[in-house]
């Protein structure tokens, strides 16, 4: 036996009963012996006591019974004789249950919607569908089952979770489902190249015009050829890009993506500003640290030669202590060998660890967040926001930065600002005792906090673009307006920060495109004894570290 569910959906009245005949003519004319059950949810045991205001007719069978009129249509349609049977109702369903529970059948059970009611419905369909309708009395091949009602009406609910169970009990070859509905209103948003597509999708299917005149907002309709031409744009530019960024994000969560959602989207909203194609690659912080304390040689190599060959490097925010050193060592890659570089947070903070380390030569230098006896404590508790607890008892949110020094790449990039406003989340900060020092030495803090105790934004002299931020600017980038930490580090990537501060941060990104790359972009340096090639990485596995260059 087959089955044809239909249901129907957002109002009644739509033409379920037609659909529903329709299926079993075509089947009919094709040779195949069709039945109909019509299930109505009410509670009334059958049609015998409506007034035909309420329902319209009352219809009669051979057997007697008085059924729903939509029975009259199947045996009209399908030259069929049906029985009362054939129309189930919910008191008829209940009746059923409760008579077998009082003769007690289900003894020392409590009777319940589900299982009993829904065994009770998917048993009584299986019977009444075999049941011939035909005078030669043919057994039926295909029951039509119309459910009365709509999906979502309290009463509908067994039956709909009775089928639910009922398509895995005789098997998905022969059960199928058609759902009538009216759909009042649709717009149609197929696969696009790029989200930024999607408005612009919907506004030319008029959705403007309807949420005006739906929700009465009056608003003018605007000309539709300057309407949204910044989107526009934009979508126009996201889909012929041509030229690639590679940005290398070196980070501790890098398995799911979505843990850098915000960054991974300020990058994308850089990059398209500068009309460039993005590539991330996530790089694992632990496979980038000392070889010989890595259990994997392999994922070591491939993380050095994916990071050397990236035009730039972002370090993110995170906490605890695994990772902490390969981050370290990105920031120390990226210091000697003039790659462009943005920290956020724990980036920062790394950037000055490592400096401390290797150029003030203080080789104790640490976090308090990993080692709390820290021989050079250079990032710190604060104390104010760390009573102990975890929860929600960082830096969090909203402060201002005020620029220290006027030469310095990021305040150009803010648009000359004297002070900013950036998110904040952290619960440690470079310690201001060492800040003469790390300045001395050319890591100078030219963004800090009002009272000139937390160091912001660091910039280290002598470098194409190596800027770390104690706040998050991922979390205000949009795609109109990018993060300018974001944008420096995707403009320093391609060569051209310098030709775009050198015309006062003015220029479009199809002025930017067609500026020549500047003398400054650095050359792709290899770590030394990293394997170069696909086919060697693949062999590397059987090699020994430092084996091949
Ligand atoms: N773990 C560091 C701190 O709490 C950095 C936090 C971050 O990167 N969001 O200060």
């Amino acid at each position: 036996m087959k089955y044809i569910l239909v249901t129907g959906g957002v109002i009644s009245g739509v033409g379920k009963g037609v659909i529903a005949s329709s299926f079993g003519t075509i089947l009919k004319c094709s040779n195949i012996h069709v039945t109909s059950i019509k299930i109505d949810p009410y509670i009334n045991i059958d049609a015998g006591t409506f007034s035909p205001y309420e329902h319209g007719e009352v219809y009669v069978l051979d057997d007697g019974g008085e059924v729903d009129l939509d029975l009259g249509n199947y045996e009209r349609f399908l030259d069929i004789t049906l029985h009362r049977d054939n129309n189930i109702t919910t008191g008829k369903i209940y009746q059923h249950v409760i008579s077998k529970e009082r003769r007690g059948d289900f003894l020392g059970k409590t009777v319940q919607v589900v299982p009993h009611i829904t065994d009770a419905i998917q048993e009584w369909v299986e019977k009444v569908a075999n049941q011939p309708v035909t005078e030669d009395g043919t057994k039926p091949q295909v029951c039509i089952v119309e459910l009365g009602g709509t999906i979502g009406d309290i009463e509908g609910m067994p039956f709909v979770e009775a089928f639910r169970q009922f398509q895995f009990r005789v098997k998905k070859e022969n059960f199928v489902c058609a759902h009538v509905s009216m759909v009042p209103q649709v717009l149609c948003i197929h696969d696009l190249p790029s989200i930024y597509r999607v408005p612009i999708l919907m506004q030319s299917q008029g959705i403007l015009e309807f949420f005006n005149d739906r929700l009465q907002l009056n608003i003018p309709m605007p000309p539709p050829r300057k309407f949204m031409y910044k989107w526009k744009d934009l979508a126009e530019r996201a889909d012929t890009l041509c030229k690639d960024v590679t940005i290398a994000l070196v980070g501790k969560y890098t398995k799911l993506e979505d843990s850098y959602a915000s960054v991974t989207k300020a990058l994308q909203h850089a990059a398209l500003a500068a009309g460039l194609r993005l590539k991330i690659k996530y790089i694992e912080a632990a496979n980038l640290e000392d070889v010989t304390r890595s259990a994997d040689p392999v994922s070591y190599h491939e993380a050095w030669q994916q990071f050397c060959k990236s035009d730039g490097v972002i370090v993110p925010g995170g906490f605890g202590k695994r990772g902490v050193d390969g981050k370290i060592e990105a920031c120390k890659w990226c210091r000697e060998t003039k790659k462009p570089f943005l920290g956020i947070c724990l980036g920062l903070q790394t950037a000055v660890i490592e400096f401390s380390r290797n150029v003030l030569n203080l080789t104790g230098a640490n976090t308090t967040e990993i080692d709390p006896d820290a021989e050079h404590a250079i990032v710190i508790d604060m104390p104010e926001y760390n009573p102990g607890m975890m929860g929600s008892t960082m830096r969090l949110g909203k402060r201002t930065t005020v620029f220290a020094y006027d030469n310095s790449v990021l305040k150009q990039l803010y648009g000359n600002k004297e002070r900013i406003e950036e998110r904040h989340r952290h619960r440690y900060e470079v310690n201001p005792k060492y800040v003469p020092q790390l300045e001395v030495a050319g890591m100078k803090f030219v963004g800090r906090d009002e009272e000139n105790i937390r160091m912001e934004i660091l910039e280290l002299d002598d470098h194409p673009y190596f800027v770390a931020t104690q706040y998050h600017p991922e979390y205000l980038s949009r795609p109109l307006k990018p993060s300018p930490p974001f944008f420096g580090l995707i403009l320093a990537s391609v060569g051209k920060l310098h030709s775009y501060l050198a015309r006062g941060c003015r220029l479009t990104p199809r002025q930017l495109s067609d500026v020549e790359s500047d003398d400054e972009i650095p050359e792709t340096v290899m770590k030394d004894n990293i394997v170069i090639s696909n086919e060697m990485l693949t062999e590397g596995k059987s090699k020994s570290v430092g084996s091949s260059s």
